[in-house]
């Protein structure tokens, strides 16, 4: 199949590092599904961008913590482009606050975006990528689920539990020819990162070996190698893109 008639689905694509990642995808000629769950007119932006530059793509409601909203999100993209090939998880979603003083709904809700959606989304997709013989699935974790973070036990428990995902559902579906890896970002300018009290920027900054904040480009980047046919014989990782933040020291 050529790139071009490749169908991927990018939850949270309308902004952020989904969007990013939709550009990207779009740019090397696949067909790019945006799902998107309050903001139309984020995920207009990204299709009318894309359709402009000569690319394709359409954007679909869904709140993919819901199970029937996923179902309708795959048949949407299948009924308009044939089955999804390459299926990003990335939609996600922080709500920190110290354990002790963590209410359970914060917990259920983190969990539920970023670990329960990434099993609905995945468990749907894959049976046809299964029937086709080639999938790519790529999860976005965060480098906070490999070595914890003050405040964020929730998400990175989470995240860790993304990975553990990753290389589970790698070992089920190898031999489909069908590709799963997690992109495990550090600290990337986003409306959060922005947002943060300078001084908290300073100290964050001096744990990153290249003293900067990542972009969106940069994770998009990796993950449209992630989804080339260049990277077919790479599957069960987790790639951190942190600007040497998971080194420590
Ligand atoms: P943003 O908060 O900028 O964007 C979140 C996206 O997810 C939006 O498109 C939003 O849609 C969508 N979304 C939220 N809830 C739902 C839902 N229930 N159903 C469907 N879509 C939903 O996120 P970021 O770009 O910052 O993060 C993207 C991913 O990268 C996340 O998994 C995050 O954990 C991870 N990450 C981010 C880092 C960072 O520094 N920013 C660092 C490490 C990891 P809408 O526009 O409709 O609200």
């Amino acid at each position: 199949m050529s790139t071009e008639q490749r169908v991927a689905l990018i939850t949270g694509g309308s902004r952020g590092i989904g969007r990013a990642i939709a550009y990207r995808l779009a740019a090397s000629g696949i067909k790019v599904a945006v799902n998107y769950v309050a903001r139309e007119d984020a995920a207009r932006e990204v299709v009318d961008q894309i359709t402009r530059d000569g690319g394709s793509a359409f954007a679909l409601q869904a709140d993919v913590t819901n199970p029937d909203d996923v179902e309708a999100l795959i048949k949407g993209v299948e009924d308009r482009w044939g089955p999804v090939d390459i299926l990003v998880n990335n939609a996600g979603t922080i709500k920190d606050s110290l354990l002790i003083r963590m209410d359970l709904d914060d917990f259920d809700d983190v969990v539920s975006l970023n670990l329960r959606a990434t099993f609905l989304c995945t468990r749907l997709a894959l049976r046809k990528m299964v029937r086709n013989r080639w999938g790519r699935v790529i999860n976005i974790g965060s480098v906070v689920g490999i070595a914890g973070n003050v405040g964020q036990a929730n998400y990175s428990a989470s995240k860790a539990a993304v990975i553990g995902f990753t290389k589970s559902v790698a070992k089920e579906v190898g031999t489909r020819n069908i590709t799963v890896n997690c992109v495990a970002p550090g600290y990337i300018t986003t409306d959060i990162v922005e947002g943060l009290p300078a001084d908290l920027k300073e100290r964050i900054l001096e744990r990153v070996h290249m003293r900067r904040f990542g972009n969106a480009r940069e994770v998009a980047d990796l993950v449209g190698f992630l989804a080339a046919d260049e990277a077919s014989y790479i599957t069960g990782q987790v790639i951190a893109i942190d600007g040497g933040l998971s080194l420590g020291g």
